[in-house]
C-alpha cells in the first residue's frame, strides 16, 4: 500500500517571533497519524504572501496532503484566504452560505457585523467551504494534481473542530490510507542504552511492518512498537505477540502499557494492595507529594506527607535523632533512613519514600557535591536507601529523584506482595 504524506505549513508571524508556541502541528500529527496519514514535514512561515507560496509550491513536491492553520482572520495582517486565490488562479468571491451563518452568528450573540466580518465570507473561487462551527473564518479544501490542500484557522480549538468534524472523515474518503498502529511500553530504572543492548536479540529480529523507537524522559524510556498495515486486529494481535516475546527479559523495568504513567502505576499497584503511603520530603521539597497527588483517587492509598527542610523539623515531626544528623549529615543514609522510618511510623501508613539531598546549584561539598542525593523506601519489612548522583540543575534533580524514588517504591511493593503471596 502507497503511503500518503502530509505537510503541514503553520503561519503567523507570532509563530515565528515565538509569541504563539506552534501547538497545532503536534495535536495534528497524532490525528493524522491516527488515521493512517504520515507526515513528512513541518514548517512555519511568516505573514508573508512570498514566503507562504514558497511554502506550498516546496510542499507540493513532497505531499499529498498540504494543511495550512493561521492568517484568516478579518484583519489586514492575516493574508492566507488572498494568497490561495492567488496561488490557485482564482479570485475572492462572497459565499452566501457563510454570509447567511456569520449574520446568524452576530445576531444570536446580539453584536453588530462591519464590514470586517462580512468579508469573512469572501473565498477563492471553486474551492470546497468547510464550516467553521467554532468561529467565523470558514475552512478551505482545494484540489490541484491529485493533491489536497486545506486551509484552516489557526485559532487551536476552531482547527480540532473542523479536523475532527469534517477534514479527517473528508481525508479518508478521498485516500486510501494503511492502518497505523501504536503500542507503548513504559519502563523505568534503566538507561536507553542499557536498554537496547539487552533486547537487540529482539529488535534485529522484528518484521518489517513492526518498528520500534526509544523515547527517553527523566529516568523512563518509553519503548514505541509501530506497525503497519491494512488489517487492525491483525497488527494488534501481531504487536501483542512481539510484546509477549520481549517481555521475561525487560520484566522488572515494565510499569506499564500505553499512557501510564509511573505514578498512576504505582497508585494501581498500592490500591489494589490495600495498603498505603507517606513521604518525608527533604530536597524533593513536596514535589514528590505533588506527583503522588497528580493522579485522580489517590486518597485511596495516600496519606499525605511532611515537607521537612530544616534539620529541625527532621527531628520534631519525623523523629530523626539529633545525634545522627550531627554525625552524618542531613544528606546521608542514616538521615533518610530514619527520615522514612519516622514518617512511616507517625503517619501509621504500610510505605514510606523520604529524601534529602544537594539539590543545587550551589551547596555541594567535596564528599557531597551538588546532585548528592538519598532516597530511602521503608516498607512493612525493610527500609531501603540509596544514593544517586545527579546535576547541577535543581528542578531537574528534584524530577530525577522523584522518578527514582517511586520506582523504588515500586520494587518494595513488589517484594512484599511476592513475600506474602
Ligand atoms: P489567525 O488564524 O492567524 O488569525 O490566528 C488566530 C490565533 O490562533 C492567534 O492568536 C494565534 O496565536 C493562534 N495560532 C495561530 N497558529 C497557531 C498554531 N500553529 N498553534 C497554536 N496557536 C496558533
Ligand atoms: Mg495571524
Amino acid at each position: 500500500m502507497k503511503a500518503v504524506w502530509a505537510e503541514v505549513i503553520t503561519i503567523g508571524d507570532e509563530i515565528l517571533y515565538g509569541q504563539t508556541l506552534d501547538t497545532n502541528t503536534q495535536w495534528m500529527g497524532t490525528q493524522l497519524n491516527t488515521i493512517g496519514v504520515k507526515i513528512i514535514r513541518k514548517v512555519a512561515v511568516g505573514d508573508q504572501q512570498e514566503e507562504i507560496i514558497k511554502a506550498l509550491d516546496a510542499a507540493s513536491q513532497r505531499a499529498d496532503i498540504i494543511l495550512i492553520t493561521g492568517g484568516l482572520g478579518p484583519t489586514k495582517d492575516d493574508i492566507t484566504k488572498k494568497t490561495l486565490a492567488d496561488y490557485f488562479n482564482t479570485s475572492l468571491v462572497t459565499d452566501e452560505e457563510v454570509l447567511e451563518y456569520i449574520r446568524d452568528l452576530f445576531s444570536k450573540r446580539n453584536l453588530p457585523m462591519n464590514a470586517l466580518n462580512e468579508a469573512q465570507a469572501l473565498v477563492p473561487e471553486g474551492c470546497t467551504v468547510i464550516t467553521n462551527s467554532m468561529g467565523t473564518a470558514p475552512g478551505m479544501w482545494f484540489e490541484q494534481d491529485g493533491r489536497v490542500y486545506v486551509s484552516m484557522p489557526g485559532v487551536p480549538y476552531e482547527m480540532e473542530t473542523m479536523m475532527e468534524q469534517s477534514i479527517l472523515p473528508k481525508l479518508q474518503l478521498t485516500f486510501a490510507l494503511p492502518v497505523i498502529y501504536h503500542q507503548m511500553i513504559q519502563t523505568v530504572g534503566i538507561g536507553e542504552s542499557w536498554l537496547a543492548e539487552q533486547i537487540e536479540f529482539w529488535e534485529d529480529a522484528l518484521p518489517s511492518h513492526i518498528r520500534l523507537a526509544y523515547l527517553p524522559s527523566f529516568g523512563r524510556v518509553k519503548l514505541r512498537l509501530t506497525a503497519e498495515g491494512i488489517d487492525r486486529l491483525q497488527l494488534e494481535g501481531e504487536v501483542a505477540e512481539q510484546v509477549k516475546k520481549v517481555f521475561p527479559t525487560i520484566e522488572k523495568y515494565i510499569f506499564g502499557y500505553g499512557d501510564i504513567t509511573l505514578e498512576e502505576a504505582v497508585g494501581e499497584i498500592l490500591a489494589k494492595a490495600g495498603k498505603t503511603l507517606a513521604v518525608a520530603e527533604s530536597c524533593t521539597g513536596g514535589f514528590l507529594a505533588h506527583t503522588i497527588t497528580s493522579v485522580p483517587g489517590c486518597s485511596r492509598y495516600f496519606q499525605g506527607g511532611v515537607v521537612a527542610y530544616s534539620n529541625q523539623l527532621k527531628t520534631n515531626l519525623l523523629d530523626v535523632p539529633e545525634e545522627v544528623i550531627n554525625q552524618h549529615g542531613a544528606v546521608s543514609e542514616a538521615t533518610v533512613r530514619a527520615m522514612a522510618e519516622g514518617v512511616k511510623r507517625n503517619l501509621q501508613v504500610d510505605f514510606s519514600i523520604a529524601t534529602s539531598g544537594v539539590a543545587g546549584p550551589d551547596g555541594g561539598t567535596s564528599d557531597k557535591p551538588v546532585g548528592t542525593i538519598w532516597i530511602a523506601v521503608a516498607s512493612p519489612e525493610e527500609t531501603i536507601a540509596k544514593k544517586i548522583s545527579l546535576s547541577k540543575d535543581r528542578l531537574v534533580n528534584v524530577r530525577r529523584s522523584t522518578v527514582i524514588a517511586l520506582n523504588m517504591l515500586r520494587m518494595a511493593i513488589q517484594t512484599t506482595l511476592a513475600n506474602h503471596s
